[in-house]
């Protein structure tokens, strides 16, 4: 079951595709992850990734195709995968069908989660990260167990630099301009599948058990 999570910044993709992978076992990419993974480590791809991170802006495809493409291509992913923002430009859902194509292979499913610009605002001011394990809380939907500890780790919980209201506006922008043409694309392909995710989160992963069967 190889499955794409698509929808804006914050619309609540990476919290399903998290139980996704939970639920039908198949293991769960972010790049967003692996780039904070890399800042935390203080590696080249991570000091690079870092000054478009923080402006709100794509880290360029050169990056970021290969990355993947390696990826998906672990014994781990064998029976599948799913990615969580990732492909977020054109040339990267081309050079990720390419790859695939390669292996004999193609993807399943681009399940949108479609959640509208003004509720993404709202949600991302309350947003809270583990700068250490990665784990992300909602001050109101999610909140955490301590206020302001990571249930996961303990470490601190903060509102993430790409989280500020200002760096928010400029990633919906990137990605009505950059990413939303990825919902024609997987439209085309006749793989698109659109839940609502102004939802609560429970009932979204409900419609995305519907699609991908229980
Ligand atoms: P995310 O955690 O998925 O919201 O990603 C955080 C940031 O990482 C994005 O705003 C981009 O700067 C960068 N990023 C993540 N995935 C990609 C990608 N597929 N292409 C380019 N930049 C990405």
């Amino acid at each position: 079951m190889k499955i794409i999570m698509l929808g804006a910044p914050g619309a609540g993709k990476g919290t399903q595709a998290k139980k996704i992978a939970e639920k039908y076992g198949v293991p769960h990419i972010s790049t967003g992850d692996i780039f904070r993974a890399n800042i935390k480590n203080g590696t080249e791809l991570g000091n690079k990734a870092k000054t478009y991170m923080d402006q709100g802006l794509l880290v360029p495809d050169e990056l970021t195709v290969a990355l993947v493409i390696d990826r998906i291509q672990g014994e781990d992913c064998k029976n599948g995968f799913v990615l969580d923002g990732f492909p977020r430009t054109i040339p990267q859902a081309e050079a990720l069908d390419e790859a695939l194509k390669g292996l004999g292979e193609a993807m399943d499913y681009a399940i949108d989660v479609d959640v509208p610009d003004e509720n993404i605002i709202n949600r991302m001011s309350g947003r809270r990260a583990c700068l250490d394990c990665g784990a992300t809380y909602h001050i109101v939907t999610i909140p955490t167990k301590v206020e302001g500890i990571c249930d996961a780790c303990g470490s601190k919980v903060v509102l993430r630099e790409d989280d500020k209201p200002e760096t928010v506006q400029k990633r919906l922008e990137v990605y009505h301009a950059q990413t939303q043409p990825l919902i024609d694309y997987y439209k085309g392909q006749n793989i698109l599948k659109t839940v609502d995710g102004t939802q609560p989160m429970e009932a979204v992963f409900g419609a995305i058990v519907g699609i991908l069967g229980a």
